[in-house]
Formats: C-alpha cells, sequence, structure tokens
C-alpha cells in the first residue's frame, strides 16, 4: 500500500512550501483505499523547536483539511521519540563496515585540501578508529561509479560518487544527522513516496545510498520545484509572505488556498483552474508535475479567493465573515454592531471583498459612532467650494419628509441636487460617500445610506461641513 509522509520540522511558522508539499503527499495517499499519509514531527533540533510550532503544523494542516480523524491520515510521531533507531542504524553500518570513525577536525579537512569547496578527503577511512570522544561517524560513500536518483518530476539524475563526500551520519556526542534520520525513520515507517521541496534534491543520492545499506528499496522519489516570487527568487520567509497563518488571517478561504496551492507546479491538463479538492484529488498525479519553478502569484490567489468567496451563499458568507466581526477582531463598539444591518448589507459586500478581513473597512461606516477619516479620501472628495455646496444642498434635500429614504429615491435625488450644481453623478457623490463612510470606494452609496438611516446621515453630513 502506498505510505507517503510530510515531514516538517518545527522550526517556524507554516511555510506555504510546505504546505503544498502536504497536499500533494495527502492527495496521493487518498487515491487508493489502503493509502496513509504519514505525519512526523522532525522535532530533533530541541534548540530551535517550539512546542507551538507543532501545533501549528497541527492546526495548518487541519485548515487545509487534512484531519487527524480521517482513515488516511497516520501519526503524529515525533523523531525524537525514534532515537533508539537511529543508535541502532548508525551502529549496523558501522559494524558492517559501512560507515568509519573519523577524529579529524575542520581546519584539518580545510588544510589539506587546496580547494575550500571539495569535502571531507576520507583521510579516516582506513584508520580503523573505535569510537571515543571528538569522533564523529562517517559514511563510506562507494568509490566508483554514479549513484542514479529516479526522480517522479526531474526523471532520471545522476550523480558521480567521486563529489559526494563520506558525509557524516552521527556526531561526536553520538546524535544523528538529518539525512539519516530522515532515513531510519521513513523506513521505520514503511514510506514508499517521498515527495518533498528541491532543496533536498543533493540529500538524495545520501539518502538512497543509506536506504541500500540499511537493507532497504528505496522509495519512489519527487522532488517539488522551488517556489518563488515575482522577480523569480526563491520564496523566502524573510522577504516574502510565505507563512500560511498569514494568509489565513487574511482571510483567504481555505479551499481557494487549496486549489491555488495545487496549482504550484502541477495543474489537472485542462484549461480549468479553478477546481475543488474533492475533484482535483483524484486527478493529481505526481509524475505530471513539472520541473520548472513555480511562481507564487498572490493577486492570482486574491482572485481564486474572490472567486470562490462570491461561490458561497450569503448565508456562509454571512459565517465566514464572524471571526472578523468578533469583538477581538472589529474596530468598532461591540453594542453598536447590528446582525440585522449587517445581512442586509453582506450580498453588496459579498462580490467586493477579494479576502474576508476586507469585510471590515466595507462596512465599519454603519457601526462605527463616526465614519474613519481617511486623509486620502478626504483630500481627493472634499475640494474647496464644490464640495461643501454638493454637502449642504444634500443636506437640505434628504431634510425633506417627503424624501422616500431609500435607496432608489435617494439616488433620482441626488442626481438632482448634483444637476442643480451642474455636477455629474460621479462627482456629486463623492464628497457624499466620503463625508458618510469616510473613504471614497466602498460599497454602493445608496444602499449603503439607506441602511445607515436618514438621521445618521445628516448628522454625518453636518459633521463634515462643520
Ligand atoms: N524536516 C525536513 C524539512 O522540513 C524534512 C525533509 C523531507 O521531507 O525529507 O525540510
Amino acid at each position: 500500500p502506498i505510505r507517503t509522509r510530510f515531514a516538517p520540522s518545527p522550526t517556524g511558522m507554516f511555510h506555504v512550501g510546505g504546505a503544498r508539499s502536504a497536499l500533494f503527499n495527502w492527495a496521493l495517499a487518498r487515491q487508493s483505499a489502503e493509502g496513509k499519509f504519514v505525519l512526523r514531527v522532525e522535532d530533533t533540533d530541541a534548540a530551535r523547536n517550539k512546542p507551538e510550532w507543532t501545533e501549528g503544523i497541527i492546526s495548518a494542516l487541519e485548515w487545509l483539511g487534512i484531519h487527524k480523524e480521517d482513515p488516511h491520515f497516520e501519526g503524529p510521531y515525533f523523531q525524537s521519540e525514534y532515537a533508539e533507531k537511529h543508535h541502532e542504524a548508525t551502529a549496523l553500518l558501522h559494524k558492517e563496515g559501512r560507515a568509519y570513525y573519523c577524529d579529524c577536525t575542520r581546519e584539518q579537512v580545510q588544510q589539506r585540501r587546496d580547494n575550500p569547496h571539495l569535502g571531507y578527503d576520507g583521510f579516516c577511512r582506513d584508520r580503523g578508529l573505535g569510537p571515543g570522544p571528538g569522533r564523529a561517524l562517517r559514511f563510506r560513500v562507494p568509490e566508483g561509479g554514479p549513484t542514479v536518483v529516479d526522480d517522479e518530476v526531474r526523471g532520471r539524475v545522476e550523480f558521480d560518487n567521486a563529489s559526494i563526500e563520506d558525509f557524516v551520519i552521527a556526531r561526536a556526542d553520538g546524535s544523528p544527522l538529518f539525512v539519516l534520520a530522515n532515513v531510519v525513520d521513513d523506513v521505520e515507517m514503511g514510506i514508499t513516496h517521498v515527495i518533498r521541496g528541491e532543496e533536498h534534491l543533493s540529500n538524495t543520492p545520501k539518502q538512497q545510498l543509506l536506504w541500500q545499506e540499511l537493507g532497504h528499496q528505496p522509495p519512489v522519489w519527487a522532488h517539488l520545484p522551488v517556489i518563488v516570487n515575482e522577480k523569480r527568487q526563491k520564496l523566502s520567509k524573510r522577504r516574502d509572505k510565505v507563512a500560511l497563518e498569514t494568509y489565513q488571517d487574511e482571510g483567504y478561504l481555505p479551499e481557494a488556498m487549496v486549489n491555488y496551492l495545487m496549482l504550484l507546479g502541477w495543474s489537472p491538463g485542462d484549461d480549468r483552474e479553478i477546481m475543488p479538492w474533492s475533484e482535483m484529488e483524484g486527478l493529481f498525479r505526481v509524475s505530471d508535475v513539472n520541473s520548472s519553478s513555480a511562481f507564487f502569484d498572490e493577486q492570482k490567489l486574491r482572485a481564486f479567493n474572490g472567486e470562490y468567496i462570491r461561490s458561497l451563499s450569503v448565508g456562509e458568507f454571512v459565517d465566514r465573515c464572524r471571526p472578523w466581526l468578533a469583538p477581538e477582531h472589529a474596530p468598532w463598539p461591540e453594542e453598536n454592531f447590528d446582525e440585522e444591518v449587517f445581512t442586509a448589507i453582506a450580498p453588496l459586500a459579498q462580490s467586493r471583498v477579494a479576502v474576508l478581513s476586507e469585510i471590515v473597512p466595507n462596512v465599519d461606516f454603519l457601526f462605527l459612532p463616526e465614519p474613519v477619516e481617511d486623509e486620502k479620501s478626504w483630500a481627493k472628495a472634499m475640494k474647496p467650494g464644490v464640495a461643501p455646496e454638493m454637502l449642504a444642498a444634500a443636506l437640505d434635500r434628504f431634510a425633506d419628509p417627503d424624501l422616500p429614504w431609500e435607496a432608489g429615491a435617494l439616488k433620482a435625488a441626488l442626481e438632482e441636487v448634483g444637476t442643480g450644481l451642474g455636477l455629474k453623478l460621479g462627482k456629486a457623490q463623492a464628497p457624499v460617500r466620503v463625508a458618510v463612510t469616510g473613504r471614497t470606494v466602498g460599497l454602493p452609496l445608496f444602499e449603503s445610506l439607506e441602511l445607515l438611516g436618514r438621521e445618521r446621515a445628516q448628522e454625518r453630513l453636518r459633521a463634515a461641513l462643520a
């Protein structure tokens, strides 16, 4: 049976690249009845690990739809609990002569080489050292020939064994290195497919040799293309927005995020791009993954998200907005929030927001005691002369008790007021919009005015004139 795995190190926020790897592994595992996706937390770097990062990984996976309760999910396992297995493996490799102790210091190795880029020279290969202080264990890389990695994405990749140094598998204190621990765990967990980021490709020949020397058939390898920004630079957490949590906080829908992430290096093959996970997961083939770098296009992701938002029912949209309307996040006094008013404006907002957090600036004018004062909007719309004239005329018109307080009538009224001052509707509307909502852009003005109510609208026009 197929056994894939996702093996994050809990040393920081959950990277979008990790999310893509997890999804590809998840899709593959779910395609067969017995398939499993193993979550293994590689928590051996005690200095950099934090328990909250581990929790973050689990909740991020959950958000993406990779649930612990799903029968295809196995784990989480923790690498730190497999220390015994790592020791057994290093002991076995030593006993069989596949690894040897080395007491060379870094300086010594460097001094012996004129080219600092060359690795270890094999000095201790045949010295027959036993374990002891200051002695690391090195793997004996075969001398001749290549190591050939058959990669599902990159095809056949040949590594000349002469260019692979005898690499360290256990430090002098006995602790295993990543290359070893990662393989031992994969062997232990019966992993059949290693699907991970391309940055690990250089480890692969070493790891394949370890699989073989430990007496096992290496897994199917698949190295996913790097993800780059608009400057074609590899996404980096210092420069780019890479944390899944950030997208979550901004109000990306998990279904849109999943859809977008699946397309980083893969496509379902026809022209369709917006496709629900339920369809994608069956179509996914790791051998169809493209080896060229994948551009993380935030604008496209936003567009996807907008489409997903528009496809929700209004009720669902209202529910999804809740976290941003809740007292911890919303800028208005809690008691000002009016469920009915929000439900009435929601359909107008739904067609306009690209991410859910944008709901707040779109509706805050309804619940704040006074509209926000956006300086730029104010400068743009409140031109001396025209603006006060327009506001005064509108105020006058709004005072008419025979004017029905309803969007259609309000539009006609403002149009008429504008015409009287020689202004087209757009120009006439602008100062009113800013006076009432605080901003030049927002939801349709007349519906907004209707929901705000006559008195509050008048109050705001007066305040703007003062
Ligand atoms: N812990 C490693 C990482 O996060 C795992 C790499 C792998 O998937 O083998 O990069």
